[in-house]
Order: structure tokens, then sequence, then C-alpha cells
């Protein structure tokens, strides 16, 4: 990224409990922008560092969220208090919002947290946020989440993808978790990136990239995996929400993590999905345990279930 760049915005690279989240500077006597808050066990993290990050003499006057999934916006009720920002959302989501139905909001069927929070205003595509000399059209990129908004920046060629493309592939697709059809969305997302200008792509997890071509390439390799073995897709999706919970409690006994497959909706909902694979939930969970083991993606010692 070259110094300009540098200026005019700072990305802090979170990993994956946590989303990046993108602090816009804007010009002198601006108020800074801040796009997705992280998830909420990191919010006091988030808070610091954007302090840390403000100009003197500047405040978060206002946090964007590229979608309300809760490593994207965990720290918006922590970040409002602390700065008064204001909350701008994707309007798909205002009404599930508003009524705080953690139902539709995805929290209660994966057991994560977010912090009830209200938005102030809607970012809906087609308009532009404008911070400082850089414009950031919003675009709709459903596919991982129905709702999700991508922001570019047309004249530096800056592309925030949040979960619609990884360096490596992209989020789960979670309408396909919900026997709703997403993997056209996820292709058209990836045509609208193709698209566009892109020089550089902030991504919602992962360093920022700039080898846009090869990343389309993984990712369109990628859909055409799940699309010809949705049930891949879908072991895939659980594998992922069972890490996220392990970076959320650090490491548990293998019968907590087996209490937490039991007990999650939507754990149940795609082993229904699936014809109930293995007999049982917990057997199902055993496999799927067993597998990310083999592939190093968690450890089994002391008697408890780790990230590695
Ligand atoms: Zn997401």
């Amino acid at each position: 990224m070259d110094a300009e760049a540098h200026r005019d915005f700072t990305i802090f690279e979170r990993g994956w409990l946590s989303s990046n989240n993108v602090l816009l500077h804007g010009a002198d006597g601006e108020h800074a922008t801040l796009i997705d808050s992280g998830y909420l066990s990191h919010a006091g993290q988030t808070d610091a560092l954007v302090r840390s990050s403000l100009r003197p003499g500047q405040t978060l006057g206002r946090i964007v969220n590229t979608h309300l999934h809760s490593d994207h916006c965990g720290g918006n009720a922590t970040l409002a208090r602390s700065f008064g920002a204001r909350i701008v959302i994707p309007p798909g989501d205002a009404d599930a919002v508003e009524d705080w139905d953690e139902e539709r909001l995805s929290y209660r069927l994966t057991q994560q947290r977010c912090e009830r929070f209200a938005f102030d205003a809607l970012l809906r595509p087609g308009e532009t946020l404008a911070v400082g000399r850089r414009h950031w059209q919003a675009h709709a990129a459903p596919g991982h989440d129905p709702h999700s908004l991508i922001l570019f920046d047309a004249a530096h060629g800056t592309l925030v993808s949040a979960d619609a493309l990884w360096e490596n592939g992209f989020g789960v697709v979670f309408p396909e978790l919900d026997g709703i059809d997403a993997f056209d969305q996820v292709a058209a997302t990836l045509d609208l990136i193709e698209s566009l200008p892109v020089r550089l792509v902030i991504p919602g997890h992962g360093a920022p990239f700039s080898d846009i071509a090869g990343s389309l390439q993984r990712a369109r390799s990628r859909l055409a995996r799940f699309r010809a073995d949705p049930a891949s897709h879908a072991r895939h999706g659980i594998k992922a929400l069972t890490k996220y919970h392990l970076l959320e409690v650090g490491s548990e006994p293998p019968a907590d993590l087996r209490a937490w497959f039991a007990s999650t909706p939507i754990v149940a909902q795609v082993w229904q999905r699936l014809e109930r694979p293995e007999g049982s939930i917990d057997a199902w969970g055993q496999r799927l345990l067993a597998e990310l083991a083999a592939n190093g993606v968690v450890t089994l010692r002391d008697g408890r279930v780790h990230n590695p």
C-alpha cells in the first residue's frame, strides 16, 4: 500500500473471531469513520485500537457495517457509547435490528453473541460513503450474507470486500445452510468484483492483497467444488462455526464442545438437512471434530480441545 493510502485509512487486521476493521481518517476537522467493529469479546481491544489511531482532536463519528454477522458488528454498542459514534447499516437488516430479532440476525442460530445496538442511518447499494477525498460506493454483495455490502473506491481501485472475497476463498454461504439457494449469488458477486477496476482488496479477514485475478480464480474453483457437492459446503459451514466457537472460548473439554453441538440450532438444522449423518448429532459432531483434528485445525491435549 502506498503512503497516500496510509494517510487515508488504517487497517486493523484482527484474525478470525473479529473481522478486520478499516479506520477512514477523513480530512482535517472531519470525524473518522470505522468500517466494521469486530466481535463482542474483543470490543475493548477494538476501542483501544481506534483510540490510538485517531488523529489529535479527532473522534470516531461513525461506524459502517458491511453486514451484521457477530464478528463484524460486535463492537458497535461499545464504540457508540465510547465515542458517541453514529451507526450505519445495510438496509436489508434494518427491521431485524429495530426489533433486535436475534433469530433473523443469526445470533440465536449460531449461539454467537452481539450486544444490542440501534442504528442511525442506512447505507443503500448505489450510495456513496464520502470520507475525506475518498468516495466509497456501496454495492450489494449477496451470497455469504443476503444483505452484505462491499465498498469500492473507484478513483484508487480499493475494495473493502467483507466476506464476499478473501485471498483464498470467501465466507460460509449462510443461506445455503438454511436451505436457500445462494451459490448463484456468490458467483454473481464474484462477477461484479471482476467487473470493477480493483487494485487492492481489504478483506473481512486476512491481509490485504492485490492479486485480484488469482483470488477470483481460487474463489470460483472453491465455489465449483461446493456446487458439485453442497453437503461438503454444509459440513464446512459447521466446522467453521465450531472453529469460531473455540476461538471465543479458547479451549474446552470435549464434553462441553459436545454440549455446544447439541444445543446450537444451526447444527441440528444442517444435520437434519443432510439426512442425519451418523445417526445422531453427537456422533456426527465427533466425526467432524476428528476431521478438524486430522487437518490440524484443532488439537486435543490435556483433556481439552484447543485451537492449535
Ligand atoms: Zn460474515
